[in-house]
C-alpha cells in the first residue's frame, strides 16, 4: 500500500486498537496522547508497592483482543496473560443476601432456586432471549459501521423483533419477579454508562457474552494489557507521543490535513482519527470548522452517561469475604438511578462496585496487603454542579465509613494509601464532556446510526473511534468500534479517497 500517514488522537483501548490495525495494514501511524501514560480510562496508579488500575477491570470478549495480535501474525499469549475470574461477581445487598454469579449454570440455578424457585423458569427464558440478542446485536452488528438510514432500516426488523425499544430492566422484569434477582440480571448497563431503566434491551447481550466467553483479568492488571497492545503497535513500527495534547485538527477545504499540539507543533498527515471525547473533538478540536456545525448541534442535544466517583486504596491486610469483583447494592435501586440520571442529586445512599484484584493476582499489592478501588455512580457535571474539590473528600469519607460498617471491618485504620478521582477529574484529565465516564448514554436513539458515526460525513479524512461512536463504551465496544473505523479507513485508502496523492483530489462525498 502507498504509505498513507495517520494521526490517532488518544490512546484509549479504541485508539490503540485502531492504531494497531492501521499500522498492521501498512499505514504510518502516530498516536498523540495527552497524558503521560497510554490507556485512557485504563490509566495505572502506583504507590508504595500497590498497583491500581484506574478504570476497566472486567475483561470480556477476549477474542476481539486476540484478533488484533493475530492480524499482526503474533500470539497474544506472548504479550499478556488473561486469567479467568470466578465467580464473575459477588453481589451483596444491605439485608444480608448475596449471590455469586458465574457461567456455572448449575450453581447459578441452585442459588436462584434457593432464593426464588418460581423464577427458575423465567431465568431460562431470559437466557434464551439474551442469546438471541447477542447473535443479532453483537456477532452480526458490533463491528459494522452505520453510516446511513438504509443501514439502519435493514436492521430495524430485527431490533423490533428483539424489542430493542424496551429497557433492560423491563425485559428482565418480564421474566423474573424477585426484586433482588431483577437487580442482579439488570445491572449490566451500568458497566457501560447506562441506566438499566432506560438502556435499550440490546444490552442484555452482555449477560450472554460473559457466559459464553467468560470474564478475565490480565496478569499484572489491565495496565499490562495496555502495555501489551502498545508493544505490539511499536513492534509494527508505530509511534506514540505521550504528553502531547492535540489542540486542533487542521483542515483545508473539505479535507483534514493534520493536527496541531498544545506546544505549538504541527503534524501533517493524510487522515486523523480521534479517540478523544466526541464533544471535545467537535466543539474544541474543530472549533474553527463551520462544516461540522450540524454535528455540534446534534451532540449538544444528546444525553450523556453518568459520571463516577472513585477511591483507590491499599490496605495492610486482606479480606477473604470479598471476591475480585463485588457489586454492593444500597437500599434503593430505581430511585437511586433517578437521582443519578434524572434529578442530578448526590444521594445519601449509594450502590458501589468494589474492585479487589489481589484476589486474582497478589502481585498487585505488597505481601499480606490488598489493593482496591471503589466506584460510586454519580450525576455528571451537566446535572449536578458541586465543587468536587470540597465535596470529594467528604463523599470519600462517607463511602469508606459505609464499607467499614457493612463489609470491611476496621477499614479506615488499615488503609495505607488512598487517592480519589472525581467527575471534575474526568473532565480536566480526560477532556470528557460533563465529566461523563462513558460518553453518550446507551439509549436506542443514540445507538448505531444515531450515535456519532465512525467516519465524519463532511470532512474527508476525519474518523472517530471509541466510546462515543458505534457500538459504544466498554472494552469490547471500543475495540469493535476500532474494527468498524479501520474497515472504513482501509476502504477509503483503497479507493484513494485518502492518500498522499489524493491530497489534490476534491471528493465532496463518499457516496
Ligand atoms: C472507572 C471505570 C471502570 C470501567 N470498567 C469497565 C470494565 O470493567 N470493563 C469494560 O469493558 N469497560 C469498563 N469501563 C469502560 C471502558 O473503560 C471505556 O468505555 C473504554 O476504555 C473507553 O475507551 P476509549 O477508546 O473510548 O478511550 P478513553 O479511554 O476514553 O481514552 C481517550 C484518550 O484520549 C486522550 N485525549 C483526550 N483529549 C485529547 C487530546 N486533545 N489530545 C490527545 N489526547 C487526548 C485521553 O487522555 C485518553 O487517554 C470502565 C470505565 C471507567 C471510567
Amino acid at each position: 500500500m502507498d504509505r498513507v500517514s495517520a494521526a490517532v488522537i488518544g490512546s484509549g483501548f479504541g485508539g490503540l486498537a485502531l492504531a494497531i490495525r492501521l499500522q498492521a495494514a501498512g499505514c504510518h501511524t502516530v498516536i498523540f496522547e495527552k497524558r503521560d501514560q497510554p490507556g485512557g480510562r485504563a490509566y495505572v496508579y502506583r504507590d508504595q508497592g500497590f498497583t491500581f488500575d484506574a478504570g476497566p477491570t472486567v475483561i470480556t470478549a477476549p477474542d476481539c483482543l486476540t484478533e488484533l495480535f493475530t492480524l499482526a501474525a503474533r500470539s497474544m499469549a506472548d504479550y499478556v496473560t488473561l486469567l479467568p475470574v470466578k465467580p464473575f461477581y459477588r453481589l451483596f445487598w444491605q439485608d444480608g443476601f448475596s449471590f455469586d454469579y458465574s457461567a456455572d449454570l448449575v450453581d447459578v440455578e441452585r442459588q436462584i432456586a434457593s432464593k426464588a424457585p418460581g423464577d427458575l423458569h423465567g431465568y431460562k427464558s431470559f437466557l434464551r432471549y439474551s442469546e438471541r440478542v447477542f447473535e443479532e446485536g453483537y456477532v452480526k452488528l458490533a463491528h459494522v459501521p452505520f453510516l446511513d438510514w438504509s443501514s439502519m432500516a435493514k436492521v430495524a426488523p430485527q431490533l423490533l423483533r428483539l424489542k430493542a425499544y424496551r429497557s433492560v430492566h423491563s425485559i428482565v422484569a418480564k421474566f423474573i419477579q424477585d426484586p433482588h434477582l431483577r437487580q442482579l440480571f439488570s445491572f449490566h448497563p451500568l458497566l457501560v454508562g447506562g441506566n438499566p431503566f432506560t438502556t435499550t434491551s440490546i444490552y442484555t447481550l452482555i449477560h450472554c457474552l460473559e457466559r459464553k466467553w467468560g470474564v478475565f483479568f490480565p496478569r499484572g492488571g489491565t495496565g499490562a494489557l495496555v502495555q501489551g497492545m502498545l508493544k505490539l503497535f511499536q513492534e509494527l513500527g508505530g509511534r506514540i507521543r505521550l504528553e502531547s495534547e492535540v489542540s486542533e485538527i487542521l483542515t483545508r477545504g473539505n479535507r483534514v490535513v493534520g493536527i496541531a499540539t498544545k506546544t505549538g507543533e504541527t503534524h501533517e498527515c493524510d487522515l486523523v482519527a480521534s479517540n478523544a471525547d466526541v464533544v471535545h473533538t467537535y466543539d474544541h478540536l474543530l472549533r474553527r470548522e463551520p462544516k461540522i456545525q450540524h454535528t455540534r448541534k446534534r451532540l449538544a442535544a444528546m444525553s450523556y452517561s453518568m459520571s463516577l466517583f472513585l477511591i483507590y486504596f491499599g490496605t495492610r491486610r486482606q479480606y477473604s469475604n470479598l471476591q475480585h469483583h463485588n457489586i454492593i447494592f444500597g437500599p434503593r435501586y430505581r430511585e437511586l438511578l433517578k437521582d443519578i440520571f434524572r434529578r442530578g442529586r448526590l444521594a445519601d445512599d449509594f450502590s458501589l462496585y468494589l474492585h479487589a484484584p489481589t484476589r486474582s493476582d497478589p502481585s498487585l499489592a505488597p505481601p499480606g496487603c490488598e489493593a482496591f478501588y471503589v466506584l460510586s455512580p454519580v450525576p455528571h457535571l451537566g446535572k449536578l454542579s458541586v465543587d468536587w474539590s470540597v465535596e470529594g473528600p467528604r463523599y470519600a469519607a462517607r463511602i469508606l465509613e459505609y464499607l467499614e460498617r457493612h463489609y470491611i471491618p476496621n477499614l479506615r485504620n488499615e488503609i495505607v494509601t488512598q487517592r480519589i478521582f472525581t467527575p471534575q477529574d474526568f473532565h480536566s484529565e480526560l477532556n470528557a464532556h460533563f465529566g461523563s465516564a462513558f460518553s453518550l448514554e446507551p439509549r436506542l436513539m443514540q445507538s448505531a446510526y444515531f450515535r456519532v458515526q465512525n467516519r465524519d460525513a463532511n470532512l474527508i479524512g476525519l474518523y472517530l473511534v471509541g466510546a462515543g461512536t458505534h457500538p459504544g463504551a466498554g472494552i469490547p465496544g471500543v475495540v469493535n468500534s476500532a474494527k468498524a473505523t479501520a474497515g472504513l479507513i482501509l476502504d477509503d485508502i483503497r479507493k484513494a479517497v485518502v492518500s498522499r496523492s489524493s491530497n489534490q483530489v476534491q471528493r465532496l462525498s463518499y457516496a
